[in-house]
């Protein structure tokens, strides 16, 4: 059985003196998990978040990178600049980055590579809207955005990767899909990768679920087959609320 992984994405919140109360309040509270535990941290509180996660078990992350190494790309941090600073994993295409920067498979897949190449962990997401789902589009635009989105990602190089399923309609709304729902879209998923990959490295490939998952329904999302972990949003913020996502499945 695979254990699951758990990481927080604290979008655009949190300053210096709010990240450094919410991690030393996280520390004592999972330390004992066998899950992996994850936060990514705005740009700006990512050398403290390091810093004061040496020797735990939490793991930094960064919420973007470029595909460049350096040059004329402002306000674009490079992946090598969150490495040297000891981040080990990545956001890539979020829904948010997705709708409110243009964000499009293509970048997806440049930033995955040049994160990769740098030994970034990128954790990859991909969803569908509400409108897409509701329309019947749901599998065609997921088929779409792992096609596309991974169109020359090595299975040597999916071992490194995380994908995280987060349906747009589910994300900051309060709306959690159902375990099922969320499940079989995860199976789909899989299904995808298998076609491309075969069916063992798709199994081992780490799928999480993201959009609106809190302390009270991580516990049911956590106990379906298809979900390797949840990438928290709103949660993540609370001690307490992500100790508890974190802890629900032993
Ligand atoms: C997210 O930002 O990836 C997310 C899932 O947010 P929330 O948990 O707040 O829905």
């Amino acid at each position: 059985m695979k254990n699951k992984i758990i990481a927080g994405n604290w979008k655009m919140n949190n300053n210096r003196a709010q990240a450094i109360e919410l991690i030393n309040q996280l520390i004592p509270l999972v330390k004992d998990t066998n899950n992996t535990v994850i936060i990514c941290v705005p740009f700006t509180d990512l050398c403290k978040a390091v810093k004061l996660t040496k020797g735990t078990n939490i793991h930094v992350g960064a919420q973007n990178c470029h595909w460049k190494e350096s040059g004329a790309y402002t306000g674009e941090i490079a992946p090598s600049m969150l490495t040297e600073i000891g981040v080990e994993y990545v956001i890539i295409g979020h829904s948010e980055r997705r709708s409110y920067f243009g964000e499009t498979d293509q970048t997806v897949l440049l930033r995955t590579k040049a994160a990769l190449a740098a030994g970034l962990k990128p954790i990859v997401c991909i969803g569908e809207t509400l409108e897409e789902r509701n329309s019947g589009n749901m599998e065609s635009v997921l088929t779409r955005q792992v096609v596309e989105g991974f169109k020359d990602i090595s299975a040597e190089e999916l071992d490194n990767i995380i994908v995280a399923y987060e349906p747009v309609w589910a994300i900051g709304t309060g709306v959690t899909a159902t375990d099922e729902q969320a499940n079989d879209a995860i199976g789909f998923v899989r299904s995808v990768f298998a076609q491309k990959y075969g069916q063992e490295v798709a199994n081992k490939l780490y799928i999480q679920y993201g959009g609106s998952m809190n302390d009270k329904n991580a516990q049911g999302l956590l106990s379906m087959p298809q979900i390797d972990g949840g990438l928290i949003g709103g949660a993540s913020l609370v001690a307490d609320k992500f100790s508890k996502v974190v802890n629900a499945h032993k």
